[in-house]
């Protein structure tokens, strides 16, 4: 089997990196970094959304494995003491793949220039550059509301406990196909208004978003963000892609969000 490790770059992942990596060759695995078949990722959350959008054009193919040097993530659920656990797993088990729904943005522009599409692992979000954010939000083709505020935020299952729950969005349970859109500091007054709550749609949904003020937008998608100019549009609905979980072991989500939020009791 061919594997690839990412690091973030600090001693203790680097040093983990260095010692899966020759376990691993000693079991009979290829290092390959053009093709692998299960990435492992030690670091943090941050870090396995930077494997993500390296191997985003494998996800079919790609399985992704998480070790945290931090503390406890969600996508980085090993810890650094169970680094042989780990890849003795890796090397001898069949391992059962988790899928996790994903989020396809497209973004449409005003003089003919080809849409640009993004996949996310945990958002999107969409911000004026200069002043406040106003667009007309539309659910399947039919005027919502007009959003005025600082931003919109669209989120994955998995990354409803990231920036979404920052933003008093509900926390999903990644079994569900579904995108859920958080208000970033919307105005609401008796001259404008917006619903207030997130809203959760489901697979076969789209949210789109037209610019009423400003065609430039900073829009991100995970840690990448970009400033898009003359925009027309920006579509949102749950990608047909995923992103598959090796895993060797339960670590059922609930566990996870309690661990983190709440107290590590449940840290296994
Ligand atoms: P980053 O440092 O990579 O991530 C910021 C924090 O978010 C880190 O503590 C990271 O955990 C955690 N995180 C990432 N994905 C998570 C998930 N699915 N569930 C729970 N926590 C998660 O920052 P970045 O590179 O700028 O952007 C990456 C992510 O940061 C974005 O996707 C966004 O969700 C998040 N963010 C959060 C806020 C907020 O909460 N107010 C604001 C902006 C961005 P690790 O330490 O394990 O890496």
């Amino acid at each position: 089997m061919k594997f690839f490790i990412l690091s973030r770059n600090d001693d203790l992942s680097n040093e983990l990196m260095k010692s899966a990596k020759t376990y691993l060759e000693d079991f009979g695995l290829i290092l390959d970094e053009e093709n692998p078949a299960i990435v492992l990722s030690i670091g943090g959350d941050g870090t396995l959304l930077h494997a993500f959008h390296k191997y985003k054009h494998l996800t079919s193919s790609v399985a992704f494995v998480g070790l945290h040097t931090g503390h406890l993530g969600f996508y980085a659920d090993w810890k650094p003491e169970e680094i042989e656990k780990l890849v003795i797993s890796i090397a001898k088990k069949e391992f059962e793949v988790t899928e996790y729904p994903l989020l396809e943005v497209t973004i449409n522009y005003r003089h003919g220039e080809d849409s640009s599409i993004y996949l996310a692992l945990n958002e999107s979000t969409v911000k004026s550059p200069d002043v406040t954010l106003v667009m007309d939000v539309e659910l399947n083709g039919v005027h919502f509301e007009r959003f005025r505020g600082d931003g919109l935020c669209m989120s994955t299952p998995s990354g409803s406990t990231a920036y979404n729950k920052a933003l008093g969005g509900a926390i999903v349970h990644p079994s569900l196909e579904a995108i859920q859109l958080a208000e970033i500091a919307s105005i609401n007054n008796r001259v404008f208004r917006t619903v207030g709550s997130s809203l959760i749609l489901p697979k076969h949904h789209s949210c789109l978003l037209k610019p009423v003020k400003g065609p430039d937008f900073m829009v991100t998608v995970d840690h990448l963000q970009l400033l898009h100019k003359d925009v027309q549009s920006i579509k949102y609905r749950v990608a047909d892609e995923k992103i598959r979980f090796a895993r060797f072991r339960t670590f059922p989500f609930w566990h996870r969000v309690h661990s983190s939020f709440i107290d590590s009791d449940l840290e296994i």
